[in-house]
């Protein structure tokens, strides 16, 4: 029963921690939304109450049975990639690179990686555990929190992956991971800002709130994490200024934690993949022949 005692002592080592984990980005966020908004930031906070209390539901379920899986993993990931031989570079290759050079080599690689790794988990097939993170209607920065076990897995599992094959060391792989953690909550926080044009190099709050709109025309767009770049690059940058309109998704997801973690089991979050396309519509030409 060793992984058991293996798996409990991480749970309660992920509580225990959690607590000045989450304490210093709370106080940064709220004296960065009084600055921001002074008074009108009570008004927000009181409207984004009920999805606060559930994303902190989803942050302790997290914390208890998540967490740990994932610490298990990691090592799990470290062992498995050593023995295939495909590492592509030893650890001790990159101790003549510079050490800030090498970690940001890893949050570059780490967010082109995220980049498709996250337009993946737009695919239809993907999308019901990834639907639990855009069914928050009231983003703020602990949305970041608000995932399903098995997407938070599969991140971790497929964004260090990538970052181990190229034999990059721990260290490198764990700062890719602090940096696109804690930018991830500044993304997620309910901020007006875009950047303007530098919006196409770094990631703002408002085009990550695209990302999380409801409203069709924004849908699939805004995929990185840190860099605007990729989004820019490959197509999917959308950002036509401040994001105000409704966020949330069309799926029928419940706010409960029974149903944001039980609808990725359930047949009908993959009704729509066996439902026939409607036939294009006809156009000018086929309704009118040409004279
Ligand atoms: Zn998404
Ligand atoms: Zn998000």
């Amino acid at each position: 029963m060793d992984w058991l005692t293996d798996f409990l002592l991480r749970s309660l080592d992920a509580v225990l921690t959690a607590g000045s984990g989450f304490l210093a980005p709370a106080i940064f966020f709220l004296s960065l939304g009084y600055i921001v908004k002074r008074k009108a930031l009570l008004e927000d906070i009181r409207r984004a109450l009920p999805e606060t209390r559930l994303n902190i539901q989803i942050v302790l379920f997290n914390l208890v049975f998540t967490v740990p899986v994932i610490s298990l993993a990691a090592t799990f990931l470290w062992d498995f990639w050593h023995s295939t031989g495909l590492i592509l570079y030893a650890a001790e290759d990159w101790d003549s690179w510079p050490v800030v050079l090498v970690m940001l080599l890893a949050i570059v690689l780490g967010d082109f990686v995220g980049y498709w790794r996250h337009r993946l988990e737009h695919h239809s097939i993907l999308w019901p555990s990834h639907a639990v993170h855009h069914s928050d209607t009231e983003m703020t920065w602990l949305s970041l929190e608000r995932f399903h076990p098995i997407n938070r897995i599969t991140t971790v599992a497929i964004d260090s992956s990538a970052l181990l094959l190229l034999g990059l060391p721990p260290y490198a792989v764990v700062a890719n991971f602090l940096v696109r953690h804690y930018y991830g909550f500044f993304i997620h926080a309910d901020l007006p800002w875009t950047y303007g044009k530098w919006n196409i190099l770094f990631v703002s709050p408002a085009m990550h709130r695209w990302h999380h709109s409801a409203d069709e025309v924004a849908y699939d767009s805004n995929f990185a994490t840190v860099f605007g770049i990729w989004d820019w690059a490959f197509g999917t940058h959308y950002v036509p200024g401040p994001c105000d309109g409704p966020l949330g998704v069309t799926d029928d997801i419940e706010p409960t934690l029974w149903s944001q973690f039980t609808y990725a089991f359930r047949p009908r979050a993959y009704a729509h993949l066996f439902r026939r396309k409607p036939a294009p519509a006809a156009t000018t030409s086929e309704v009118t022949p040409a004279e």
